[in-house]
């Protein structure tokens, strides 16, 4: 039977396979499955040219299955035109690399949306917690992104909604930084299909073949 999948997670002790994410090279630690990626928050806060040379060593070694959390933030001073020249190196990384996305973004995906379209970014892009409305999920799912769903789907009635109203092609889960488990998460959207919770990590199990190979099943 397949395992729970978590595509997006700050922390390590979680059931199934999880793709631990990393924020700074001050807490870098060794694992099967990892994501790694200059966050919009430290834009204007860390040394970015160090901070890309890890991030690209990184790939080149093979020590993570994904960049992120990458993104654009609206809520934030940082103005959206510093944030995207970092965004783009690491997207200019993630294709030479042949790497996933996750990614974080506030009030940014038409934003984001425009970059994919003009820099023709061929890799899958994983838009993590997701929030948005349909019409959004649609446009997004239209060019080829995944929506990750979390802890909102537990207790939120749009996000609900919406996830209904989506294929499960393109759909992942996650915790994040919450404390919520993926099973509950899982068994959450199960009900609001509704469809067996095995049928469901099969369906997802298949996503993630798709997105990342068999990079993270060796000791999942
Ligand atoms: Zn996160």
């Amino acid at each position: 039977m397949p395992q729970f999948i978590n595509v997006h997670t700050h922390n390590p002790d979680n059931e199934g396979i999880n793709i631990l994410n990393i924020n700074s090279s001050a807490f870098w630690t060794e694992g099967n499955c990892l994501s790694y990626g200059i966050h919009p928050w430290d834009v204007g806060k860390i040394d970015l040219n160090a901070q890309l040379k890890f991030l690209e060593d990184l790939c080149k070694e093979k020590k993570i299955v994904a960049i992120g959390e990458i993104g654009l933030d609206r809520s934030i001073d940082t103005p959206l035109d510093e944030q995207r020249v970092i965004l783009k190196k690491q997207l200019e990384l993630a294709l030479k690399y042949q790497l996933p996305v996750i990614l974080h973004s506030v009030r940014t995906n038409y934003d984001l949306l425009t970059i994919k379209k003009q820099e023709k970014i061929d890799i899958p892009w994983i838009f993590h917690g997701f929030r948005g409305s349909v019409q959004e999920a649609t446009q997004l799912i239209n060019n080829q992104c995944y929506l990750s769903f979390g802890k909102a789907l537990l207790y939120e009635e749009k996000n609900q909604h919406v996830f209904k109203n989506i294929p499960l092609d393109w759909v992942f889960f996650e915790t994040d930084d919450s404390d919520a488990k993926i099973d509950n998460i899982y068994q959450k959207a199960a009900e609001i299909i509704p469809i067996f919770v095995d049928d469901l990590k099969e369906k997802i199990f298949s996503n993630f073949i798709k997105v990342f190979g068999v990079r993270c099943t060796k000791n999942g």
